[in-house]
């Protein structure tokens, strides 16, 4: 492609709200055969909200769900905002903490009155040694129902089952049709549990979900990914796509995501959602098949 029409082509880009940072990118985009997409805040609102509560028998709802909120009060964890709001929704008064600790990707812990609370996903129960057999048909149930299950324990001890909900975004379903469309795959990669990634992913169509991902795994699948298919773009929206953002052959941010994120882009989409990417692709194969 000569100067002139990528910069035609961008500029008619930006008339649809996608931000071209590197000219490159536009010609990269026609040739991606995969487009992987973070799930929290990219096809999701990323603004979950507590749906269930279970109790182990012999505990205290307002208590239990006092201290863990209290403990969650520090994280930025958007399911710490849902829970925090749920205890805080219900009048209850969060005591103190100490010690808090958050463990990325795992969940977070804090001591109220010198005993031990942790809250954190099935991994970080495993982490630290507790088992979570007695939640098992609940949490699959939820999975399936594509909340999350999260766990409480309190002195080592399992006690309670916590999901929250995060809903689609209304735009989703058209803008991954809309990727179909054009042929592309679309594949979901997410730190959350692999029932909800997967019931997420039918419901949207998405055609493989890599779930339960660590912090730093999201650039070792995209790394995968570009051996397999070849050129990736991927779009996400947090602090921790950024490493993955660079890593893809084109990054593309949600503009209302992280600064972190649009600065780790090739692609910046500014209406907030990921209609942009399909237009983007279609974009760029007119571009590039104009001046050929
Ligand atoms: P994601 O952004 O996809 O949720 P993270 O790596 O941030 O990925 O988190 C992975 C999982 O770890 C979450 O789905 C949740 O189960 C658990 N987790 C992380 N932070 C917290 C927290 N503050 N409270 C409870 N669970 C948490
Ligand atoms: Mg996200």
């Amino acid at each position: 492609a000569t100067p002139t029409s990528i910069m035609v082509g961008t500029g008619r880009a930006a008339q649809m709200g996608v931000l071209f940072r590197k000219g490159e990118a536009l010609q990269q985009l026609k040739d991606t055969k995969v487009v992987a997409v973070d799930k929290t805040g990219t096809l999701t609102q990323g603004k979950p909200a507590l749906t269930d509560f279970i109790l182990a028998a012999g505990s205290d709802r307002s208590s239990v769900l006092a201290a863990v909120a209290a403990v969650e009060s520090r994280s930025e964890h958007p399911i710490a905002r849902a829970i925090v709001e749920a205890a805080t929704g219900e009048g209850l008064m969060l005591p103190a903490i100490d010690n808090f600790t958050s463990v990325t990707g795992f969940g977070v812990q804090a001591d109220i009155d010198g005993h031990r609370v942790q809250v954190g996903a099935d991994r970080y129960m495993h982490k630290i040694g507790l088992d979570v057999a007695l939640f098992e048909d609940e949490a699959r149930r939820m999975g399936d129902e594509g909340k999350t299950p999260l766990y409480a324990a309190i002195e080592g001890k399992l006690v309670a089952m916590i999901a929250v909900s995060d809903p689609i975004k209304d735009t989703t379903v058209a803008a991954i049709k809309s990727l179909h469309d054009l042929g592309l795959t679309v594949v979901m990669i997410t730190g959350d549990n692999r029932r909800t990634g997967e019931a997420i992913a039918r419901k949207l169509g998405i055609d493989q979900v890599i779930a339960e991902v660590l912090p730093d795994g999201k650039v070792l699948a995209v790394k995968r990914l570009k051996e397999q298919y070849g050129l990736i773009a991927y779009v996400g929206d947090g602090i921790n796509d950024a490493p993955a953002l660079a890593q893809a052959d084109v990054g593309i941010a949600i503009g209302t995501g992280t600064d972190i994120a649009i600065e780790a882009a090739d692609v910046v989409l500014m209406s907030g959602d990921m209609g942009g990417v399909a237009r983007a692709i279609a974009l760029s194969k007119a571009t590039i098949r104009n001046i050929q």
